[in-house]
C-alpha cells in the first residue's frame, strides 16, 4: 500500500500496491475521485467528472 497526497485537501490517499495507470481512487477525506496518471512516483489528479446524468 503506497499513499499519495490528495491535491484537492491534502490528505493522504492509500494507493493499492497493484494499481495502475488510469485508475480511479476515492479521497477518503473529501469524496473526490483521483484518478492514478503516473506510479514512480506515485501521481494522482482530480479525475474529469463522468456522471452519465450529469445535466443541468
Ligand atoms: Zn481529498
Amino acid at each position: 500500500m503506497k499513499t499519495v497526497e490528495c491535491p484537492v485537501c491534502e490528505a493522504d490517499v492509500e494507493i493499492a500496491a497493484d494499481a495502475i495507470v488510469g485508475e480511479i481512487v476515492e479521497c477518503a477525506d473529501c469524496g473526490t475521485e483521483l484518478e492514478v496518471i503516473s506510479l514512480d512516483p506515485v501521481t494522482v489528479e482530480e479525475a474529469p467528472e463522468v456522471e452519465e446524468d450529469w445535466g443541468e
